[in-house]
């Protein structure tokens, strides 16, 4: 794979395309048009697309509630009551996780919140949370009022480690130091496992090692990292995982989040959470009984009755995924990265206007390369989209950003849909714009 020598033409790409065994599930997948064609779809990280077989099976779910009601917890080929269950083994071998270390649950950021509950138990001594400076959003909000909450002081308490002066990505090290300095003051240490806005993969493994050395305990936002980059959050030990489904996962707007919690801590009577009658032991959880007592594994966190019409696009989702193969999509996904890659880096070597701030190496990034653009940044932006590209744009709030980009634009071949043609069409777009 990476001995692949490429070549900046249309034959070439179309030939990586006609030997790729994945080809074929593009054709399982919805795209939208632009003047009568295809678009060139690069937005999987933000919202993946719909494949076909979606709308048969929410029919079919639409069906047995219409026909079964209330009996559609119990019976037939898909019974409500052990509806995650397929969704858990499928994600099994995406996750690095046994199925019972995984539930999927709710929507991320109240998930996020729901192993902070579990998992950030602060202390007088021990408070800090440590984080990635410039971490989505609502990470950064959910921290803020998770340490708020505690009655302790987020000026205090988060740690962000940030990229050097000049810089955009973190160094291993100076994650690895923040641990080091404040180890006996932290109580958790979260971090996104792809950063969204560079894309640059974070050293889960030693980020875990570290932090559980200084007695703290680690978890990962990966929105970004599921079913784009492979993870084994069962060996490396870490504590717990959220998820969306949207992004990569292709399932759905505001579709189901996963969360991971690994197999030590399932059986920690200790341990608190916040539960509801969905997370009670399931043989026993109809008798309605005083005093909560979990389901053993992830799934004990659950509060609620599933939202099975959202589960229904990522059981079709993990399907293919599961046909597919983890394994051999991100074979490819290094590929057609490396491919996008290689054809930014012809055509910016022709001007300053844009450059790829992404890591170079395979293991330190997923699918999205980020160009960060300069002034005229939009402009080159708005020309793709204008041309039949969906990709998107973030305006500049890199932590030590010095003021002269305009902004990133976020460029996410997936393997599951998208070609060497589409990354190719899309090089020649760029060129044209330059020149
Ligand atoms: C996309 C994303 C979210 C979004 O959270 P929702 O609760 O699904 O809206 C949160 N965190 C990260 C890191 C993300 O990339």
């Amino acid at each position: 794979m990476s001995t692949l020598t490429y070549e900046a033409n249309l034959d070439f790409a179309r030939k990586l395309d006609r030997e790729d065994v994945l080809h074929p599930f593009r054709e399982q997948f919805i795209f939208p048009q632009h003047n009568g064609k295809d678009t060139i779809y690069f937005c999987g990280n933000s919202l993946g697309l719909q494949s076909k077989g979606v709308a048969t099976e929410l029919q079919k779910e639409l069906d047995r509630w219409g026909s079964l009601a209330i009996d559609g917890f119990f019976t037939g080929d898909t019974p409500w009551l052990q509806y995650h269950e397929e969704l858990s083994q499928n994600l099994a071998p995406i996750m690095g996780a046994s199925p019972a270390e995984l539930i999927v649950m709710n929507t991320l950021t109240i998930n996020l919140h729901l192993m902070m509950v579990s998992f950030y138990r602060p202390t007088k001594e021990r408070f800090k949370i440590i984080m990635e400076a410039g971490a989505f959003p609502s990470d950064q909000y959910a921290v803020e009022t998770q340490v708020k909450f505690h009655g302790f002081d987020p000026a205090e308490a988060i740690v962000e480690v940030s990229p050097r002066a000049g810089e955009e990505l973190l160094h291993d090290e100076d994650i690895l130091a923040a641990i080091e300095e404040h180890g006996d003051q932290t109580a958790l240490i979260l971090f996104g496992g792809v950063n969204y806005y560079t894309g640059q993969v974070y050293d889960m493994q030693a980020i875990t090692e570290a932090g559980h050395r200084a007695g703290a305990r680690v978890g990962f936002d990966l929105a970004h990292g599921a079913g784009n980059v492979p993870v084994q959050l069962h060996d490396w030990n870490v504590d717990f995982a959220v998820w969306c489904s949207y992004k990569y996962l292709n399932s759905g707007p505001g579709g189901s989040s996963g969360a991971f919690v690994h197999e030590r801590h399932s059986g920690d009577p200790d341990l608190p959470r916040f539960a509801g009658w969905w997370g009670y032991e399931e043989s026993t959880r109809f008798l309605m009984r005083k005093g909560f007592k979990p389901a053993a594994g992830a799934a004990g966190w659950q509060l609620s009755t599933p939202n099975i019409l959202t589960m229904v696009p990522h059981r079709v989702s993990l399907q293919l995924f599961a046909q597919a193969g983890f394994q051999r999509l991100r074979e490819k996904s290094v590929q057609l990265t490396g491919y996008l890659e290689y054809l930014i880096r012809e055509v910016s070597g022709q001007t300053d206007r844009f450059r790829i701030i992404t890591p170079d190496a395979p293991n330190r990034r997923g699918c999205q390369l980020s160009v960060l653009t300069t002034q005229e940044g939009k402009d080159l932006f708005d020309y793709l989209i204008d041309h039949g590209v969906i990709l998107d744009w973030r305006e500049h709030n890199l932590p030590g950003d010095t003021g002269q980009s305009a902004g990133v634009i976020r460029v996410a071949p997936t393997p599951m849909y998208n070609t060497f043609e589409d990354v190719f069409r899309f090089a020649e777009l760029l060129e044209k714009y330059v020149n």
